[in-house]
C-alpha cells in the first residue's frame, strides 16, 4: 500500500491573450478549475498505475473542498485520512497567455495547517509498503513523516518540489529521491547531471533525475553506475505532472517489487502516455494501457 503525505490544490485557470500588468484589468477568453496538487497528482497518478493508495492531507470547508475529496476518490484512492478544515482550501491561480506562457500564485490555504502528521497519519505511514512526499506541505511536517517511515521501514520517495533548502533530518530519511534536472541543480548546485547525482548519491540510496523528452537517469539502489533510461519518442502535447505521473506509476512498480530499472522504464512509459493527452490527473494513464505500451 501506498500512502501519500502531500498537499491539495485547485488550480484555477484563466486563459488570456496577455497577462494584465499590475493595476490592469483584461478580458479572458476560458477559465477552467482543475484539481490538482502534487500530492493529489502523485496519489491519483498511484492510483491508475494500479497500486492501492491512501491520501493523508487536508482540504478547506469551502466549495472546493468537496469537488477535490470526490476527484481523489473517484480515481480509487482513499481519502479517509484527507481532513476538512476551517477556511479555504489551497488554490493555485493560474494566468495563461496566448504564448503558452503562464504566471501562478499559489495560496497554500488548508495546505499550510498540516504542520505535523496525526496519529492516524502516522498509523498509516507505518503501515504502508512506501510514502510519497512533496514539498507543498510545511518543511518540518514532511520531515516529521519521512522519519516516521523510515523508523516503520516504510519506503520514502522524495520529490523536491517546489525546491527549497532541504534540512539533514529530512534527506537522511529518504531511500528515493526523485527530482527534475532544474531541481537537482538547484539543490546541488551542479549543472552536470554526473555530477549532481554524484552529490546526491552521497545522500540518498536511489536517486532519478528526470530529463523531460530526454528520459531519466537512475542510480542506485546500493553501488553502481547511473544508468540512462531513454524516454519512448511520441508527440507531446501537454507534459503537465508528467513528473507526477512518473513518481506515481514508480510507487507503483516498486510495491509489486520490480526491480529498480523494470521500475523506471514503467514510469517513464506511464508519464510518455500522460504527455499525449490534455490535462493534468485526467491525462494519466490507467494500468492497462501503461502494460500495453510496454508489450
Ligand atoms: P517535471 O514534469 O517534473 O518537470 P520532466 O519534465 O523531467 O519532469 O518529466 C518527467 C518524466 O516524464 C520524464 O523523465 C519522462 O519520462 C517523461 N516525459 C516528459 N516529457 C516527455 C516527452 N516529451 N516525451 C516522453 N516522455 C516525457
Amino acid at each position: 500500500m501506498i500512502s501519500v503525505f502531500g498537499s491539495v490544490n485547485m488550480d484555477l485557470v484563466a486563459y488570456v491573450e496577455a497577462a494584465p500588468a499590475l493595476g490592469e484589468t483584461v478580458t479572458g477568453r476560458a477559465f477552467r478549475t482543475v484539481p490538482g496538487g502534487k500530492g493529489a497528482n502523485q496519489a491519483i497518478a498511484a492510483a491508475r498505475a494500479g497500486a492501492e493508495v491512501a491520501f493523508l492531507g487536508a482540504v478547506g470547508d469551502d466549495a472546493f473542498g468537496p469537488q477535490m475529496r470526490a476527484t481523489l476518490a473517484g480515481a480509487g484512492v482513499d481519502v479517509t485520512g484527507l481532513r476538512t478544515v476551517p477556511g479555504p482550501s489551497g488554490v493555485a491561480q493560474i494566468v495563461v497567455d496566448d504564448q503558452g506562457g503562464n504566471s501562478i500564485i499559489v495560496v497554500p490555504g488548508a495546505n499550510g495547517t498540516v504542520t505535523a502528521p496525526s496519529e492516524t497519519d502516522l498509523e498509516v505511514i507505518a503501515r504502508s509498503d512506501v510514502l510519497l512526499l512533496q514539498l507543498e506541505l510545511p518543511i518540518e511536517a514532511v520531515t516529521a513523516a519521512a522519519r516516521a517511515a523510515r523508523a516503520a521501514g516504510t519506503t520514502v520517495i522524495l520529490t523536491p518540489a517546489p525546491v527549497q533548502p532541504l534540512p539533514d533530518e529530512l534527506l537522511d530519511a529518504v531511500d528515493i529521491l526523485v527530482a527534475n534536472e532544474h531541481e537537482a541543480a538547484a539543490i546541488t548546485g551542479q549543472a552536470g547531471h554526473e555530477d549532481a547525482v554524484r552529490d546526491l548519491r552521497a545522500r540518498v540510496d536511489w536517486v532519478i533525475i528526470t530529463l523531460g523528452s530526454r528520459g531519466a537517469l537512475t542510480a542506485g539502489p546500493g553501488a553502481g553506475p547511473a544508468l540512462h533510461v531513454e524516454a519512448p519518442k511520441v508527440r507531446a502535447v501537454d507534459t503537465t505532472a508528467a513528473g507526477d505521473t512518473f513518481v506515481g506509476a514508480l510507487a507503483a512498480a516498486h510495491v509489486e517489487r520490480r526491480t529498480p530499472d523494470v521500475s523506471v522504464r514503467f514510469a517513464g512509459a506511464a508519464a510518455a502516455l500522460s504527455v499525449q493527452r490534455e490535462g493534468a490527473s485526467t491525462s494519466m494513464p490507467v494500468r492497462a494501457e501503461i502494460d500495453r505500451s510496454l508489450a
